[in-house]
């Protein structure tokens, strides 16, 4: 219900804030603080909802040990499947280009310029490794926040008994903080109505309204193709390696792609995808720990979106893209899609933490507000049909794993017995 009125505030505020933007621009500009206000909630959230999303989500990786081989192979698709996500999208985004000739005033109208100093490689290092985690944390350097809490999840690890506690704290704090997101995001439109209203007031002021429209479709089309792409190269996964009847798979998981859509979240889809992985007979102890785990760690999509939307954001700016700064977003994407935990719009919060390491401003997020909700629910679909075919994959080489080890016994003892 809250949903439904949620969607009408916020096509209200698009269009309240278009039409504030582009008649009154000088009054909508003097109310610029508001869409400062939520931009800095979501900054609030942002650094300890990564910490602890992270630590809960790689320290459950500590099970991965006694499950075998079924956590190898998850890891490893998870791995290869976020990494093709944001190779695509990167890829697409250097040939389209869509942000360039974009007026920068878009992103900066909110911002204050002096985020858009660029690092070198030196002063980068000292960046990521500094003294004091507590001073990196309050100057909002992210990679350094994120590199602590791998080290610091890979050590709980490696604690055992003693850690339990510790990581079932961070499990906790994540809990609350994804409900402090889900608070927040019924401030959306307000945000929503300054931020947007702001930028187009200041495109209107310079008469370069059209310019940002055009550019924001092709934006909003090459993300849903490359997400296209990512759903493509999974079904041939399913045809071809599980040697799955495609059409059927199809079939079976459209409930919960539909659940996926109407929700956006992974996590509300869980029991479904559940229930989709039953019909197609993937064992239940594979879906039982693969689908819970793939539901917090294996965000496609949503990688996608962090890296596309970044590397937009640098276009328009006419920042450096260099192969050293694009495989810095590479990486923090995939982190960022990791810290998302299968929520509505958590990837846009985390986006946060890929924007300030590629020192784009935060409030370059304002350009995605209007149409994130709806790009969310693609991206959760595209999350949820990767969750399932890694299920199905998982499923496939431990079951051939099964019948080659039965098979040797088999052979073992029969030479034995000749
Ligand atoms: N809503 C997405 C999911 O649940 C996460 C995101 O991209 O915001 O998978």
């Amino acid at each position: 219900m809250m949903q439904n009125k949620m969607f009408w505030f916020i096509m209200a505020s698009i269009l309240l804030g278009t039409l504030g933007g582009y008649y009154f621009p000088t009054e909508m500009l003097s109310i610029s603080w508001m869409g400062k206000l939520f931009i800095n909630l979501l900054k609030l959230i942002a650094l300890p909802l990564i910490f602890s999303a992270l630590v809960s989500a790689i320290t459950s990786i500590g099970n991965v040990k006694r499950l075998g081989s079924i956590g190898i192979y998850t890891i490893s698709y998870v791995l290869l499947s976020v990494s093709f996500a944001v190779i695509i999208g990167l890829v697409l985004l250097n040939i389209i280009k869509p942000g360039v000739g974009m007026p920068p005033e878009l992103i900066l109208a909110n911002a204050a310029p002096e985020h858009l100093k660029p690092l070198d490689f030196g002063s980068f290092l000292l960046t990521i490794f500094p003294p004091n985690i507590i001073a990196a944390a309050a100057k909002f350097e992210i990679m350094a926040i994120v590199l602590f809490s791998i080290a610091f999840s890979i050590a709980c690890i490696s604690v055992g008994e003693t850690a339990k506690p510790v990581i079932q704290f961070f499990v906790g704090l994540r809990n609350i903080f994804v409900k402090m997101i889900i608070w927040l995001m019924y401030l959306t439109p307000v945000g929503l109505f300054s931020l947007l209203g702001t930028a187009i007031a200041e495109a209107a002021l310079q008469e370069r309204l059209m310019q940002s429209i055009k550019g924001m479709m092709i934006f909003i089309i090459v993300f849903l193709f490359g997400l296209f792409l990512q759903i493509l190269w999974q079904f041939a996964i399913i045809k071809f390696v599980t040697q799955k009847k495609a059409k059927e798979f199809t079939r079976d998981t459209s409930n919960a792609m539909l659940t996926a859509f109407i929700t956006s979240s992974s996590i509300a889809t869980l029991p479904v995808a559940l229930v989709a992985a039953k019909k197609q007979d993937i064992s239940d102890e594979v879906a039982r720990f693969v689908l819970p785990f793939a539901t917090t760690i294996n965000l496609a999509g949503t990688a996608m979106y962090e890296a596309v939307s970044t590397l937009f954001f640098c276009q328009i700016l006419g920042m450096d893209l260099s192969i050293f700064s694009q495989i810095g977003i590479f990486v923090t994407s995939i982190m960022a899609g990791m810290g998302a935990t299968g929520i509505p719009e958590g990837g846009l919060v985390t986006m946060v933490m890929v924007l300030r390491s590629a020192n784009v401003p935060t409030s370059a997020i304002a350009l995605l507000l209007p149409f994130d909700r709806i790009l969310d629910r693609f991206r959760t679909m595209t999350n949820v049909w990767g969750d399932l075919v890694c299920a199905a994959t998982v499923d496939h080489f431990t079951k051939r794993k099964e019948v080659k080890s039965t098979y040797k016994q088999k052979t073992f003892f029969r030479e034995s017995a000749a």
